[in-house]
């Protein structure tokens, strides 16, 4: 039996929604990546099933190594169909907003989505969720949004509803929002009921890990070669300028899990990685950390951003090289908290 996490009242409520809706938007984050993609995926397989008239929406696209996922194709991208989009948007009668917990997060879509007549439901796992939808599902503790869209389906009664296809898109969320189920992930049940569905885990992490392009490969041993390790703090920092994007053929999502792979030196808890957006003049920030170091309140005191305890991320505007002093002032800053033992 599944421990029950999500509140009874709000599943009665959007199960009695789902009865009398036709039209059903599901929307989620800018630059989606595996959990913003699978969640709203694994719910629109399931809405299909129901035979109710589905749309996913995304404010921009999202990386290759997710268009094989079961449905991707049918993934409309707002910044491409905005009149489409738009008018979608404005019919549904009910709009599901899938990982994230703010509509600046939709970016441009945001005021589509607020002025929309729809109800609207919030499923997501990031902390501190506005208060834009008229039920609002959030559970800043579950690893992914992916899951908790699993138990949504479960609890209405309808695991025998979710397809195959439906089962591997949730999988590839919970997966991705967990490095491939190494931090957040004890979620064995779970897995084993999507695996129970005739998912290929192993197929499903070749394809999402395992089918870069050289040049990304390159780019990695090159930011890798640039890295700076701080001991003192436990941290590095790793960056990519816009300069160094094109030298090679840089497309996005190429950097995906780099920020990561810092943190598998021994003793660094803390990982920081600089990048210089394409679209816009500004310098994006993610952060990772291992153990209790709080990198949301590193990214929220100095990058004007936010995120989970070990994953986490903001903007920063000006230089690389300024960005970087700002991060020197905050590891300065929470050094006792990089040389907690914890
Ligand atoms: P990533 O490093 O993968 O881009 O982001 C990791 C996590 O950090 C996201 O899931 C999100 O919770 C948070 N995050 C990333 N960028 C921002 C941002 O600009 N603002 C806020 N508040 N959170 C962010
Ligand atoms: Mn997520």
């Amino acid at each position: 039996m599944l421990t029950k996490v999500i509140e009874q009242a709000k599943i009665d409520r959007f199960a009695r929604w789902m009865g009398h809706a036709e039209r059903i938007v599901i929307v989620a984050h800018v630059a989606p990546d595996g959990d913003a993609i699978g969640s709203s995926l694994g719910l629109w397989h399931f809405l299909n099933s129901q035979d109710k008239t589905v749309n996913v929406i995304v404010p921009n696209a999202f990386p290759d190594f997710l268009r094989w996922m079961p449905g991707s194709k049918d993934v409309l991208l707002y910044d491409h169909y905005k009149e489409f989009a738009d008018k979608l948007i404005s019919e549904a009668e009910i709009i599901c907003c899938l990982d994230f917990n703010a509509l600046s997060r939709i970016d441009a879509m945001a005021d589509a989505v607020k002025a929309a007549k729809g109800k609207k439901i919030l499923i997501d796992h990031h902390l501190y969720p506005e208060e834009f939808c008229d039920i609002t599902i959030s559970h800043p503790n579950i690893s992914s949004t992916s899951e908790l869209v699993f138990r949504l389906i479960c609890r209405m009664g309808y695991f025998n509803e979710i397809t195959k296809a439906g089962a591997e898109c949730i999988y590839t969320g919970m997966m991705t929002d967990t490095g491939g189920f190494t931090y957040n992930s004890n979620n064995r049940e779970i897995i084993s009921e999507l695996l129970s569905k005739g998912i290929d885990k192993d197929d499903i992490y070749r394809k999402v890990y395992n089918t870069y392009s050289e040049s990304r490969l390159r780019l990695m041993g090159y930011v890798l070669s640039q890295m700076k390790v701080y001991p003192d703090y436990h941290a590095a920092l790793i960056s990519l300028t816009r300069n160094e994007q094109g030298r090679f053929d840089y497309i996005r999502g190429d950097s995906e899990g780099f920020v990561n792979i810092p943190l598998s030196i021994k003793d660094v808890v803390f990982s920081c990685f600089l990048r210089e957006d394409t679209e816009k003049p500004m310098i994006k920030v993610s952060l990772r950390s291992v153990g209790t170091f709080p990198c949301n309140q590193l990214a929220a005191e100095f990058f004007n951003g936010g995120g989970h305890l070990n994953a986490s991320g903001g903007e920063f505007y000006g230089t690389i090289d300024e960005a970087k002093k700002v991060l020197e002032r905050a590891l300065e800053k929470f050094k006792p908290l990089l040389n907690a033992k914890g």
